[in-house]
């Protein structure tokens, strides 16, 4: 079966993972895409999402926090703000990440003009990091 290299890197951590694969299932600002070996030049922006990387017959889940990937017919490059396999992820954090935001977000929604002090581009980002940290561990969104 025909692979192409999937290499994701971010600041923190640098290589979190560099394989041979099958086939990219991703999320980019533009939608879901599905990167499979010979896909045309690409540079996109990804969102935060769980990655599906099929692999040897069998599928990796991988969280992204966001970033930037570059395709090209060998090769997939993510550069990404954060990642972690769903083992590495801290459940207990991902839920005060989640409450975090969403109280400020709710608060910020109530009355946006007595919460100029809330920036909510920021709080929406960190609840959807927290969100997709929680949905590939399997924990349900109040
Ligand atoms: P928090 O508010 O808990 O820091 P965050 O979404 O703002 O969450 P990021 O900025 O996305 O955190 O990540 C900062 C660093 O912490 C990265 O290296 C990331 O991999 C790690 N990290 C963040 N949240 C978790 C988590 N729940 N489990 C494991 N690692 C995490």
């Amino acid at each position: 079966m025909a692979t192409i290299l999937l290499e994701v890197a971010t600041p923190d951590k640098g290589e979190v993972y560099k394989n041979d694969i099958n086939m990219l299932i991703t999320r980019s600002i533009c939608g879901e895409l599905g990167i499979l070996p010979k896909h045309a030049n690409l540079l996109t922006a990804l969102i935060p999402h769980v990655m599906r990387i099929k692999e040897g017959g069998g599928e990796v889940q991988l969280f992204v926090s966001g970033g930037f990937m570059e395709v090209t017919p060998e090769k997939i490059t993510v550069l990404a703000d954060a990642a972690e396999t769903p083992d590495d992820i801290d459940v207990e954090r991902a839920k005060s990440a989640y409450q975090r935001a969403n109280e400020r977000v709710t608060t910020f929604k109530s009355a946006p003009k007595s919460h100029d002090d809330i920036d909510i581009d920021r709080a929406e980002a960190a609840l959807a990091r927290a969100k997709a940290r929680l949905l590939v561990k399997g924990v349900p969104i109040p």
